[in-house]
C-alpha cells in the first residue's frame, strides 16, 4: 500500500514572519494515513523546522549535487540535511523552463539528495504543444528515465514523482483525473520496464496542476495517483488543511 503524500511548493512565497503565522494554524493538526510536507523558501526552513510539530514534513525547493563549492546562489545537501529538511523538489518545470535545469542536472541532484537521506520529489509533464502534438508519454517516459537513472531499486522505491503538465501549473486548468491518472500509471510502467513491476508499484507518483480543496477528491479517488503537489492552493493554512485532508479520500 502507498501512503498518500500531499506536498505544498510554496514557490518564491512567503516571509519568515508569513511562515510564523502559517505555521501556528497547522502545527497541531494532522490526518492519519497521509503524509503532509510543507516545501517552502530556504529562508524559511529554519523556522518552520522549529515551528511545524510533529506530522508535517518540511521541504526545500531545489538541492545541488556538490557538498559545497563555487556555485554561487545555489543549495548544498549537507545545508538542507543540517536543517532538518527531508524532502526536496527537484527538476520543477520552473526551474527548467527559467533556469536551466535538465535531464542530466535532474538526476545529479537526486544521486546528492539520496545520498544526504533527502527523499526527492521529482517534476515531469509535458509543455502544451508537445501535449497538443500527442507527445505527452514520449516526454515524461524520457524525463522520467533519465531522473531515476542509476538509483537503487530500494531507492525508486523511496522516490515521490510529480507528475505536472505545464500547462496545469497555476493557470486553474487542471488535468482531467482521468487522464492524469492514466499518464501516471504510463510513469508506472516506465519504472517496471526500468525496474520490475514489484519497484514500481511502491514509488508514490503525484499529480500536480491547479489542485484545489475542490478538486484534489476527484485525483486521489484515482487508483494510480497517489497524492498531489500544490502550489497556490498551499498558501493558506485553511485551504492546506483542506487538502490534505483530501488525501484520505484514495
Ligand atoms: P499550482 O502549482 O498548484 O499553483 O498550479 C503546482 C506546482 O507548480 O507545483
Amino acid at each position: 500500500m502507498r501512503t498518500p503524500i500531499i506536498a505544498g511548493n510554496w514557490k518564491m512565497n512567503k516571509t519568515i514572519e508569513e511562515t510564523k503565522a502559517f505555521l501556528n494554524q497547522v502545527k497541531d493538526f494532522s490526518v492519519e494515513g497521509v503524509e503532509a510536507v510543507l516545501c517552502v523558501p530556504y529562508t524559511d526552513l529554519a523556522i518552520a523546522k522549529e515551528l511545524v510539530g510533529d506530522y508535517i514534513k518540511i521541504g526545500s525547493q531545489n538541492i545541488h549535487w556538490a557538498e559545497s563549492g563555487a556555485f554561487t546562489g545555489e543549495i548544498s545537501p549537507l545545508m538542507l540535511k543540517e536543517l532538518g529538511v527531508q524532502y526536496a523538489i527537484i527538476g520543477h518545470s520552473e526551474r527548467r523552463e527559467m533556469f536551466g535545469e535538465t535531464d542530466e542536472t535532474v538526476n545529479k541532484r537526486v544521486h546528492a539528495a539520496f545520498k544526504h537521506g533527502i527523499t526527492p520529489i521529482v517534476c515531469v509533464g509535458e509543455k502544451i504543444e508537445e501535449r497538443e502534438a500527442g507527445k505527452t508519454k514520449e516526454v515524461v517516459k524520457e524525463q522520467t528515465e533519465k531522473a531515476i537513472q542509476g538509483l537503487t531499486s530500494e531507492q525508486v522505491k523511496q522516490i515521490v514523482i510529480a507528475y505536472e503538465p505545464i500547462w496545469a501549473i497555476g493557470t486553474g486548468k487542471s488535468s482531467t483525473a482521468e487522464d492524469a491518472n492514466e499518464v501516471i500509471g504510463f510513469i508506472r510502467q516506465v519504472i517496471a520496464d526500468q525496474y520490475d513491476q514489484q519497484v514500481a508499484n511502491e514509488v508514490r507518483i503525484q499529480y500536480g496542476g491547479s489542485v484545489k480543496p475542490e478538486n484534489i477528491g476527484a485525483f486521489m479517488r484515482q487508483p494510480e495517483i497517489d497524492g498531489a503537489l500544490v502550489g497556490g492552493a498551499s498558501l493558506d493554512p485553511t485551504s492546506f488543511k483542506a487538502l490534505v485532508e483530501g488525501g484520505k479520500q484514495s
